[in-house]
């Protein structure tokens, strides 16, 4: 079974566009660059986001993780899930594991 890798969506918080590609670090629209504390959010439609091959292996090699806790999705380099405040070592498995565990 393949991982299947999830591209994430962000909002830009300085001209309000919403649901911009993971794969942006800067706003299409103004430019500006995302935040430190961007919050990453999944896609209502995941299908749409599904990365192909290609698209994967450009992306980072730290996917985003599940807390096990709550459910929240939370950033690679996030140490504790920003909802809940549980530890990401806790946690273990990345958000593609804990989606392939599910199936
Ligand atoms: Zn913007
Ligand atoms: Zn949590």
């Amino acid at each position: 079974m393949k991982q299947k890798r999830i591209e994430g969506r962000w909002d830009c918080v300085f001209c309000g566009s919403k649901a911009i590609r993971a794969r942006f670090a800067a706003c299409p629209n103004c430019g500006k660059s995302r935040g430190v504390d961007t919050v990453f959010y999944l896609p209502d439609n995941i299908d749409d986001s599904v990365l192909t091959e290609e698209q994967a292996a450009k992306t980072t090699n730290n996917p985003d993780w599940l807390c096990e806790y709550c459910d929240s999705y939370n950033r690679a380099d996030a140490k504790y899930c920003i909802t809940c405040g549980a530890s990401k070592d806790k946690s273990g498995d990345d958000y593609a594991t804990l989606q392939n565990k599910f199936k």
